[in-house]
């Protein structure tokens, strides 16, 4: 994969022991030197006019005053420091290059990847929150929309959280097709499948609630039953992935059990889906905070669209468990 990458987005300073932590970028870097078929891009940040065309000029400027201030606690755990203004359009920006790339035709190993932070799914038009502050999807959509020829976008958002700042963005809208597939009742609370857009925007925002637990032969399966068919209908020209890899089975805040291949299978389910549309696929990174899965997992997406297949969790489970049982048939259990 081809993967923006953006120095600025490490001055982004959340304090000592926030999840959301400027280590989480050279981790992933350090995983990717170990893998084959990788290239970097240094795209420039988002000019403001674009984070405008999403955002509420009043709230931007706030949010500008607040860093040069030296930032603080916006709320209760986002968090910004005198850097944060720049990262976040760094951020914005490698999410826009990741969408015109992927309009561009960049497809197999050159399927762009936007590594930025601070994330941007819950960033509201007109606020901050869940460690978010412009919404780097909701911003590079409007720009493919806008300036990338693209007629309609739509965005699988594969994050634990619902990504209720894109949903609002997009609301009303019939050119951006959200998907979420999240797990039920956890932060920020929206999310609920009657959630489907309102107006012109009717149809065009699917939410699946997934109970805690599940592994990715329950978001394939969604896949299968509803974002395939809602997607083929919509025909988008690009397909734009919130990912997230907060739903790792070993990841410090979720309690769902999708394991490293099983992002794997997420990917590969995106990139097979791309080829149906025939629509461009394009990644940005939400959220996703064990330093070792995170980067564990975004290796393993890059494996997939270099051609790897991975394997389900069920699979790995039910021959470990064969195996299990076979040793304890061989203990000679008379009857067993
Ligand atoms: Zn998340």
């Amino acid at each position: 994969m081809n993967f923006g990458y953006l120095e600025d987005c490490l001055d982004h300073d959340t304090g000592d022991g926030h999840p959301e932590s400027a280590d989480r970028l050279p981790a992933i870097r350090d995983a990717l030197v170990e893998s084959t078929g990788i290239g970097y891009s240094a795209p420039p940040p988002a000019e403001l006019e674009r984070i405008l065309a999403v955002h509420d000029r009043e709230y931007v400027e706030a949010f500008k005053k607040f860093c040069a201030r030296g930032g603080g606690r916006w709320d209760a755990d986002t968090v910004a420091s005198t850097g944060t203004w720049e990262a976040a359009l760094a951020s914005a920006g490698l999410s826009e290059w990741a969408g015109q790339a992927a309009l561009a035709g960049k497809d197999g190993n050159d399927t762009p990847f936007a590594l930025g932070r601070p994330p941007g799914h819950h960033a509201l038009v007109d606020d901050a929150m869940g460690f978010c502050f412009f919404n780097n999807i909701a911003v590079g959509t409007q720009s493919a929309l806008d300036v990338g020829g693209a007629e309609r976008v739509a965005i699988i958002d594969w994050d634990v959280h619902h990504g209720n700042g894109t949903q609002e963005i997009f609301y009303d809208r019939d050119d951006v097709f959200y998907i979420s597939l999240h797990e039920d009742d956890i932060y920020p609370g929206t999310g609920a499948v009657e959630e489907t857009g309102e107006d012109a925007g009717e149809h065009t925002t699917m939410n699946v609630p997934l109970p805690p637990g599940v592994t990715s032969s329950a978001y394939l399966t969604a896949m299968e039953v509803a974002v395939y068919p809602a997607l083929e209908a919509f025909d988008p020209d690009l397909l734009y992935v919130s990912a997230g890899f907060d739903a790792h089975e070993h990841d410090p805040i979720s309690r769902m059990a999708v394991s490293t291949e099983g992002f794997g299978r997420l990917a590969g389910a995106i990139r097979t889906l791309g080829d149906e549309l025939d629509a461009g696929v394009a990644f940005t990174l939400e959220g996703g905070y064990g330093l070792d899965t995170l980067p564990d997992c975004v290796q393993m997406v890059n494996e997939v669209f270099g051609g790897y297949d991975p394997v389900s969790e069920d699979r790995v489970l039910s021959a470990t468990v064969e195996q299990l049982l076979d040793d304890v048939r061989a203990q000679g259990y008379p009857g067993v």
